[in-house]
């Protein structure tokens, strides 16, 4: 038996003192909230996208990400649903494959888990931020508040950068360096994109489903599909989610982002453009926001009539052919400048992280530091939106527990 020093009560740090609890370890779980499992309750708007049907490593980026095949074979998603079944928890499917607790709320997630941890032994330390670690001959003495806690074994699920709100400081990678370890920049990922124009603000809280396409240099570098959201600063949504890490990567780099979206993915441009043709028989005797309010949302209409500089028409009958066309652009190819995202603060996650080249690949133990261990958001691994960054927190801090 060990003694087990876990940093982090969240989504890794409950599984894996579960799994070493139920090994027969000692385990001892500092957390700096008040309470465990924080930003878990944030997650999926409080629903809980706990994990996806379809977990493969392609949902998953990072520099040495291939070493990660080992960890998501080990709890795939038939483990993870088998691990919350033992706990009591029911799931239930969403669209594309994405899991959800049965009741919908993340509460349920963490009071199972909490409740499995406390039955099982496990030692909460709540309100208690570990500020250093340091390992002296043979242990490591984990230093919180006045006192000093002796451990054979460390386990380091700090979590990131992201949303620090939650309790994410970074702590983890100050204490990965401290030991000699790598740490890859973090950057937000799944994080919302600021807009250079700001009349996109007319159209805040508009939200549907579209296309987006992405261009870093003018070069078209990805393209996603489904929920776009415009705010009072710029866009969010699903779609915008989901290229939110190459924005991220090229503010970093400091290169120019564009974003053009289609509004209207059901349309072909020439579908469109008749359909608005043969909507100019409606047009007399009325305004062009109201003519436009009988095909899309109002706010959505005045951000376009601003973005083309249709401000002078008095009526929608005035439309020339080439204002016309100019519509149709508009809703088919609207093109913003994105000049930033709104950074860690509201971030989801955090790309970047210690550097999996110096972490064994199926046990997580430090290849430098023999009984110290890393789990979830801390280690250079980001997943997709979909449930995949809950279920690589789970499944690397399963496998951290089972290899202690
Ligand atoms: C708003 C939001 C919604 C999300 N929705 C989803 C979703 O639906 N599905 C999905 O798959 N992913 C989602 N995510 C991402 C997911 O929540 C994280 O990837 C996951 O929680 C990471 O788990 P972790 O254990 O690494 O870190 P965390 O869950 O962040 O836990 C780390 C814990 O360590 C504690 N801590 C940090 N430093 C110290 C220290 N020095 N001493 C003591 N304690 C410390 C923190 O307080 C925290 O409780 C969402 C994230 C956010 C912010």
């Amino acid at each position: 038996m060990k003694r087990v020093g876990i940093v982090g009560a969240g989504a890794s740090g409950l599984v894996c003192a579960i799994e070493a609890a139920r090994k027969g370890h000692a385990v001892f779980v500092f957390e700096k909230n008040s309470k465990v499992g924080r930003k878990i309750l944030a997650t999926g708007n409080g629903k809980c996208n706990i994990s996806n049907q379809n977990i493969t490593l392609e949902a998953y980026h990072g520099e040495a990400i291939s070493g990660m095949k080992e960890v998501l074979k080990r709890f795939d998603t038939f483990t993870c649903k088998a691990f919350f079944a033992k706990l009591g928890l029911e799931f239930r499917e969403g669209e594309e494959g994405k899991l959800y607790p049965m009741s919908h709320q993340a509460s349920s997630v963490v009071d199972l888990l909490l409740h499995e941890a406390r039955s099982l032994g496990v030692h909460f330390f709540l309100e208690n931020e570990v500020v250093a670690i340091e390992k002296k001959e043979g242990q490591f003495a984990l230093h919180v508040k006045e006192q000093t806690h002796l451990c054979d074994a460390c386990v380091i699920a700090t979590g990131s950068l992201a949303m620090p709100n939650l309790g994410s400081s970074g702590s983890g990678y100050d204490f990965a360096k401290a030991f000699g370890h790598q740490v890859i920049e973090p950057f937000p990922s799944l994080v919302q994109c600021v807009c250079e124009e700001a009349h996109v603000a007319l159209a805040s809280g508009v939200k549907m489903e579209g296309v987006v396409e992405l261009f870093v240099e003018n070069q078209k570098v990805q393209r996603a599909t489904g929920d776009l959201l415009f705010t009072a600063y710029g866009l969010s949504g699903s779609a915008i989610l989901e290229i939110s890490r190459k924005v991220s990567l090229a503010s970093v780099r400091g290169e120019k982002v564009h974003v053009v979206l289609d509004l209207m993915p059901t349309l072909s441009k020439e579908a469109l453009q008749s359909l608005l043709q043969k909507r100019v028989a409606t047009a007399q005797g009325k305004s062009l926001s109201l003519w436009l309010e009988g095909m899309i949302p109002k706010k959505l209409a005045l951000l376009i009539i601003h973005h083309e500089k249709l401000l002078h028409v008095k009526e929608a009958s005035e439309l020339s052919a080439k204002e016309l066309k100019k519509l149709v652009f508009a809703l088919k190819a609207l093109r913003l400048s994105v000049t930033k995202t709104k950074g860690f603060e509201s971030a989801e996650v955090c790309a970047g992280g210690v550097e999996l080249r110096e972490i064994e690949t199926k046990s997580l133990q430090s290849r430098r530091v023999e009984n110290l261990y890393f789990c979830g958001e801390v280690l250079d691994v980001d997943g997709n939106c979909g449930g995949f960054n809950l279920h690589f927190a789970w499944a690397s801090g399963f496998c951290v527990g089972q290899s202690l």
